[in-house]
């Protein structure tokens, strides 16, 4: 993802800005009357910015770029011909931002708004209420690659591991890691069926559909792993849900009003997949298998203690790394059957 996205989300969900919003009151927008004399994308953007801005919608310039940028067919508004600029807009390109515009007022996330973002250099689309990849989780799929890179596998060529992503959402993880590596399986699983359709419809959009399987089930429940197409895996891979459930007030109003709780909840202490991730790990992985999971910075220590109370599970956290902000947020876990 380019920079401006990672800003956008940076600035959206980073704890500075976190809950920052909180207490604006849903959108009392309502359609009004063409706006006389404005008709240039550089007007419009400087138009919108000054509404959103006026009613506390946070990145109110990136928003509205994103959305004149969108109807006028490109992803950023700096990626549009400079000609576009200025040239008038159609009343038809002025009544779609003005819709759009709508949505970003009552606190859609523009990533909802403009129905596609890119994860990973890929195009995805993006439909509520599942949830939204954000840019660290790209820095997961870069450190499973590199892992990748680095040994062989015993079905195929080096580098093709047969992968498990527990919640796969958009299917942002899998279809990434399964574009960059072209001998590979995913098995992709998720609990709910927004999820599932919309993790097809990006495998159709990218063509990857001929090595991803992809399963709708809730991993909480057991009987469902007894059937993994495939045997066992090399890797497992997840962005788990894992805010503190005590945190979840305190997400900002595109978070809460509009993803999928389901995708962001893990309970108490934010660990309930990764736990159920981690006991089922012995069943699903193979001897030597890894598991890649996106975590809270306070998790790194508290899957620590888990694991060393588990010893059963010979599971162990072999690297922890940091995301662009420098928190801890990613774990790399191996198996180490004796
Ligand atoms: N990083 C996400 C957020 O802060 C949460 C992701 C998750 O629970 N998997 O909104």
């Amino acid at each position: 993802m380019e920079l401006w996205g990672r800003m956008l989300w940076a600035l959206l969900s980073g704890p500075g800005r976190r809950g920052s919003t909180l207490g604006w009151a849903f959108s009392s927008w309502q359609p009004q009357p063409p706006l006389a004399g404005l008709s240039s994308a550089t007007e419009l953007v400087s138009h919108w910015t000054r509404v959103f801005e006026k009613r506390g919608i946070p990145e109110a310039r990136e928003s509205s770029e994103y959305i004149v940028a969108h109807v006028l067919g490109a992803k950023t508004f700096q990626s549009l011909r400079p000609a576009l600029w200025t040239q008038p807009l159609t009343s038809q390109q002025l009544q779609c931002i003005r819709e759009l515009s709508s949505r970003r007022l009552q606190r859609m996330p523009v990533q909802y708004i403009l129905g596609e973002w890119d994860f990973q250099g890929l195009s995805l689309r993006m439909v509520p209420p599942v949830f939204i990849p954000r840019p660290e989780t790209e820095e997961l799929v870069e450190w499973v690659l590199e892992e990748v890179a680095q040994r062989s596998y015993a079905v195929g060529s080096p580098g093709s591991p047969l992968i498990l992503e527990v919640g796969c959402g958009s299917g942002a993880i899998s279809l990434s890691l399964l574009s960059q590596l072209p001998q590979s399986r995913v098995i992709a699983v998720d609990k709910g069926e927004a999820a599932i359709s919309l993790t097809h419809e990006n495998a159709q959009r990218l063509q990857l559909q001929d090595r991803i399987w992809i399963i709708h089930l809730d991993m909480t429940s057991e009987r469902s792993w007894t059937h993994l197409p495939w045997g066992p895996v090399d890797l497992v891979v997840s962005n788990p849900p894992y805010i503190f459930h005590q945190d979840m007030e305190q997400l900002a109003p595109e978070i809460r009003s509009y993803e999928d709780p389901a995708a962001l909840d893990g309970g108490e202490e934010g660990m309930d997949i990764i736990t159920h991730i981690l006991a089922l790990a012995p069943r699903l992985l193979k001897d030597s298998g890894s598991i890649f999971l996106e975590v809270d910075p306070r998790h790194p220590e508290l899957v620590s203690s888990w694991l060393q109370s588990r010893p059963e599970l010979y599971l162990n956290l072999v690297a922890v790394r940091k995301d662009f902000c420098g928190r801890s947020r990613f774990l790399h876990i191996q198996r180490s059957r004796p």
